[in-house]
């Protein structure tokens, strides 16, 4: 039993779509977990967005775009399943001028937004079963609930899944990222959360491996955005998948690594268009002596740096710093001390100016705003001589506003200012790989 997710560039045309077919039909996959075609989920937020301001053009500009980019898949997938597939659209799509017409802030949106997944998932069985193979689309939202703190109800997940699990004989397709709310509404579990649609899916039915298929062969050592010479990487731990996911490596969501981690399953990176490339593998097994493994970089980062001689010497200083940040639900990334002072760093600055305001008794206040995390992982055991010399060896030319290194053997982080970025990611895959 094995949990196929294929992203939207996998299942972004009809051509596209063929290959993921072929790569479900030639593994013992029961369920393929799909993302929306490539582009529909920015063209339904940019239609919700439009919806709330009641600029209906926008909406329809928009809708003609979808119904243009679906068209071209059903002509080109479908023949006999064609007129099902075009209805099937016509409702997905009617739903949302309804939905437009009459919006509901919140609740319209998620309706909206959903509608992505049902009809990619919707037309891709279709094309199965013209294949002649026995397909069922399952509806996502009946068995991924989320209570009212955004946690999935794994135990309702196992049990609606254990039906599927024990029949080998039919392709299961479901939808990613939607899900029901605590409210019993339709919802989503945030952009990109397909791959941890999967991988939650792949814990219920303890799959003995959960892949997912983007448009690259697997994780690069650096970002190949930014630098030149990276390569994939074949194997490495879920610590270090998790740290290089939650710094920006972009082919995978950050909570994806968990459930499967728990539940020891092997998350492999595969490449649609590109299936015999061995991709990335991550798991428990760790079979490389290397120090140093991978960069990532994530930007968007905010620094706030707390001066308070009322630290010197004081317990529960911190406890009430972290009490701020909790009360506004804003996660800390990286922590610096020092006696009199205290530096942290956000990526979400949403509630920065309450949370700014409430620090104001602790001290007096900075902050700094475009800067990038940048986070080296790799097997770094606290007992090796020399790993954070080559790193800073290596960027000595970099001024560097933040260190993070000793919370864990698996990571050393820095933080720079942005336009130091390309510089510090090149410097660092010149000299450590
Ligand atoms: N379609 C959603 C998005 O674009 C979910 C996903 O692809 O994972 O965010
Ligand atoms: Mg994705």
């Amino acid at each position: 039993m094995k949990v196929l997710k294929f992203g939207g560039t996998s299942v972004g045309s009809a051509g596209n779509m063929k290959r993921v077919a072929e790569i479900v039909q030639r593994q013992p996959a029961r369920i393929t977990v799909l993302s929306a075609m490539s582009g529909t989920t920015d063209a339904l937020v940019k239609i919700a967005a439009a919806a709330a301001a009641g600029d209906t053009e926008t909406v329809e500009r928009q809708l003609a775009m979808l119904t243009e980019k679906y068209t071209a898949c059903i002509e080109g997938l479908l023949v006999s399943h064609r007129e099902e597939a075009t209805e099937r659209m016509r409702t997905a799509f009617d739903t949302i001028r309804r939905e437009a017409a009459a919006f509901e802030e919140y609740r319209s949106e998620r309706i909206v937004i959903a509608q992505g997944e049902l009809l990619t998932s919707a037309i891709f069985t279709l094309y199965l079963n013209e294949c002649g193979m026995k397909a069922v689309c399952l509806h996502s939202p009946d068995f991924m609930v989320t209570d009212s703190e955004e946690k999935v109800d794994t135990e309702r997940i196992r049990r609606a899944l254990a039906g599927v699990a024990a029949d080998p004989d039919t392709y299961y397709v479901a939808q990613g990222f939607i899900c029901t709310n605590a409210r019993g509404e339709i919802d989503n579990l945030g952009r990109g959360g397909s791959d941890y649609s999967a991988a939650l899916m792949g814990a219920a039915v303890d799959a003995a491996e959960v892949q997912i298929w983007t448009d690259i062969d697997g994780m690069h050592n650096n970002d190949p955005r930014f630098v030149e010479h990276t390569h994939p990487i074949r194997n490495m731990s879920f610590d270090e998948a998790a740290e290089l996911a939650y710094f920006g490596a972009k082919i995978l969501h950050p909570a994806t690594i968990q459930p499967c981690k728990d539940h020891g399953i092997p998350v492999l990176l595969k490449n649609t268009m590109d299936p015999e490339a061995p991709g990335t593998t991550i798991s428990n097994r760790d079979d490389d002596s290397k120090s140093f493994h991978a960069v990532a970089a994530k930007d968007g980062i905010t620094v706030i740096r707390i001066h308070s001689a009322r630290m010197l010497m004081a317990y529960g200083f911190l406890r009430k710093v972290f009490e701020i940040f909790e009360q506004y639900r804003t996660p800390i990334d990286m922590i610096t001390t020092s006696e009199v002072a205290v530096s942290l760093t956000v990526d979400n600055d949403a509630h920065i100016d309450d949370i700014v305001r409430e620090l104001g008794a602790l001290g007096s206040i900075e902050i700094e705003r475009n800067n990038s995390i940048v986070c080296v992982v790799g097997r770094m055991e606290h007992s090796d001589a020399g790993l954070a010399a080559s790193v800073f060896h290596s960027i000595r030319n970099i001024p560097i506003k933040m260190i993070s290194y000793g919370a864990s053997h698996r990571s050393m982080a820095m933080l720079i200012e942005t336009e130091y970025k390309q510089r510090t990611l090149q410097s660092l895959n010149d000299s450590l790989f």
